[in-house]
């Protein structure tokens, strides 16, 4: 997608603070952390939001997630952390390219905002 912010961070045309990828998943520090670490997880494809992702996806979202397990281990911030996935705006979303917010490193309340 050429407008979408994510993809062009995924493809190294703007700059962001890698902190981990593969050939399928790329994670890099949020812009405006929320915690003392707060890290974003993407994958390369271009994928709207979780209720726009389709069956065939079901494979890259399970990889995401233990993607996501092993990040945390390497961060430090296992095994207390929380995983973030705004769907629609009305949930919050801002980026219109998946991503899974993964933010550790203090403690978190119930019920998010
Ligand atoms: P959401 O509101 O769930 O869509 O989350 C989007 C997140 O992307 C926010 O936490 C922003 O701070 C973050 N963000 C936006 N632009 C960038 C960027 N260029 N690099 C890193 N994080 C960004």
């Amino acid at each position: 997608m050429s407008d979408c912010i994510f993809c062009k961070i995924v493809a190294g045309e703007i700059p962001s603070k890698q902190v981990r990828a593969d050939d399928d998943v790329v994670a890099f520090h949020d812009l405006s952390p929320q915690a003392p670490v707060h890290v974003l997880v993407v994958p390369r494809k271009h994928i709207s939001s979780l209720d726009e992702a389709s069956d065939e996806d079901r494979a890259l979202l399970g990889r995401i997630l233990l993607f996501i397990r092993d990040l945390a281990r390497e961060l430090e911030i296992a095994p207390g952390y929380r995983i973030v996935n705004n769907c629609g705006a009305s949930a919050g979303q801002s980026v219109f390219h998946i991503h899974f917010h993964l933010l550790g490193g203090r403690a978190m309340g119930w019920p998010p905002g």
